[in-house]
């Protein structure tokens, strides 16, 4: 009967790490280590539930790199993924407490705030554009535009807050980069 058990055992201890691994691949960025967009999106959800029926705060801010195209064409795709790693260490230091930040695309970063962010988000782009990637003897300066919506009572679900902090960050892209727009019902609703 020992060996039978002992077995079975070392069976479920396996498989609950395997489990436990898999978990891990799938909630986060296999790059920057970062919650993933399927994580954000769940986080999101809860968020936007306490949002809507306690008025608990809740911002959403998309973090686009600027012509980070460019940044791939120049140097490559590989110091173009360590750049990527860069922008996600400065965000993740600058997140603070309460604060989910992940990676949800390309050269996108979304970060989730259950506090009023004050300036902290003005801080963030200013904190990644003093701060160059620095890689053999080159010296890249990096920007970040900047999308923000906090959630108003005319946002029926999370999709209506993001896609309001997407027309933001759109706006920050056109009217030149390297800044941080508002949608503007936050800007009302203050
Ligand atoms: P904009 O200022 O308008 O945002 O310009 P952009 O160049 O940042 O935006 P665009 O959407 O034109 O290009 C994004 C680039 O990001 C293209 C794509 O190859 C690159 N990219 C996406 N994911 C990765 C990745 O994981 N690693 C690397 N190195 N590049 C990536
Ligand atoms: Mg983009
Ligand atoms: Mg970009």
């Amino acid at each position: 009967v020992l060996p039978v058990l002992v077995t079975t055992s070392f069976i479920l201890m396996c498989s609950d790490r395997i489990r436990l691994q898999w978990e891990r691949a799938a909630s986060t960025d296999y790059l920057t280590g970062l919650p993933n967009r399927r994580t954000l999106a769940h986080h999101a959800e809860k968020l936007f539930s306490a949002a809507s029926r306690l008025c608990s705060p809740l911002t959403v801010a998309i973090f686009d790199i600027d012509d980070f195209k460019r940044i791939n064409d120049t140097y490559g795709h590989d110091v173009g993924d360590q750049a990527l790693q860069h922008i996600a260490d400065i965000l993740s230091a600058g997140a603070g407490t309460g604060t989910m930040v992940a990676r949800t695309g390309g050269e996108e970063f979304v970060m989730l705030f259950d506090i009023c962010p004050d300036d902290r988000i003005e801080e963030l782009r200013q904190a990644v554009a003093a701060t160059p990637f620095k890689i053999d003897r080159a010296s890249i300066p990096i920007t970040v535009s900047v999308g923000v919506a906090t959630y108003s009572a005319e946002d029926r679900e999370f999709s209506d807050l993001l896609r309001r902090a997407d027309r933001a960050l759109y706006t920050a892209k056109s009217g030149g980069r390297n800044r941080v727009e508002t949608s503007g019902i936050m800007a009302a609703s203050v």
